[in-house]
């Protein structure tokens, strides 16, 4: 089923200099990027991304990640895209991710672990409509 997903490269991934190599293993994956730009996220814009875990222990902690720095966020698009990319990603724990993985192979921490992508169709909307107006995420 063709489906659309939100990804971001994190601001450890950005500030490491890996935004090429995570867009290669995507493309080379077979997902194609429909939309795709650089924002830096004010610390209430990443609390609002990140509403879902409002309460969470490390609520602060990631909201203070996620705004520390640019994040290349994308739309991308192709078959059972939501799984394929979180498949791609790996556990959200890089110690528990599989060989092979985004997380697996650059994570640093369970925070810090360069990739995020959506978890369910309901969120990919959420995530999607967060970052993009309808002209930038329009059909092509
Ligand atoms: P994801 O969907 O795999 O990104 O995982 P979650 O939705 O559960 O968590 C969102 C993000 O919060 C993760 O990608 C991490 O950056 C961060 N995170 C998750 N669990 C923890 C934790 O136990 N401690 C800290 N410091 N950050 C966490």
């Amino acid at each position: 089923m063709m489906e659309r997903t939100l990804g971001i490269i994190k601001p450890d991934g950005v500030g490491r200099d890996i935004i090429g190599t995570v867009l290669e293993r995507i493309e080379k994956a077979g997902l194609k990027i429909v939309a795709l730009k650089m924002i830096r996220m004010s610390k209430v814009q990443a609390k609002g991304f990140y509403k879902v875990h409002e309460g969470r222990p490390f609520y602060e902690s990631v909201t203070d990640f996620m705004s520390s720095g640019p994040c290349v966020v994308m739309i991308l698009e192709g078959d059972d895209a939501i799984a394929a990319y979180r498949g791609l990603m790996g556990a959200t724990n890089y110690e528990e991710a599989a060989e092979g993985t985004i997380r697996r192979d650059f994570a640093t921490d369970i925070e810090k672990n360069v990739v995020h992508g959506s978890d369910s169709p309901e969120t990919a909307r959420f995530e999607m409509d967060y970052f993009f107006s309808a002209l930038e995420a329009a059909p092509a």
